[in-house]
């Protein structure tokens, strides 16, 4: 991956990232990374087929979050931003899984963030076409 192609890439990939990361978790301090090599897990394993990685210490409200842009680079805005997203979400749900001993608190927390990440593009969709559902009226307007 040439510089050209990397820079271009990252400032978008961190205009994401700046963004959603105001929006969904404002309180937090969070270091974002952007790689060009297979991300590594905090044990230090290789994460040959992730584009992000994210390692929070929630009591702190803080995380690190990197990117692979080799891999990213193969994939399209949307999917590249739903990754960014995909990431932040994380750091929403990490405090109910961090220590978890279940073996499969890993692939709960993974369907919880996907899930996230769908509502949020649908939110987003509806509110670009103006079909946001209209709020209930609240008990003084009835
Ligand atoms: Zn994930």
């Amino acid at each position: 991956m040439k510089d050209k192609e990397y820079n271009a890439l990252r400032r978008k990939i961190d205009h994401w990232a700046v963004r959603w990361k105001e929006e969904l978790l404002p309180g937090w301090e969070i270091i974002f990374h952007y790689e060009r090599e297979p991300l590594q897990n905090i044990e230090g394993n290789l994460l040959e087929r992730s584009s992000g990685y994210t390692h929070f210490l929630w009591e702190y409200r803080s995380a690190s979050i990197s990117f692979n842009l080799l891999l990213m680079a193969e994939r399209t805005d949307r999917q590249n931003e739903n990754t960014v997203i995909h990431e932040l979400c994380h750091c929403l749900v990490a405090e109910l899984v961090t220590g978890d001993e279940r073996p499969d608190g890993e692939a709960h927390m993974e369907r919880v963030v996907t899930d996230i990440v769908t509502s949020l593009n649908w939110v987003r969709d509806a509110a670009i076409k103006g079909k946001l559902p209209k709020p209930l009226p609240s008990k003084s307007e009835q």
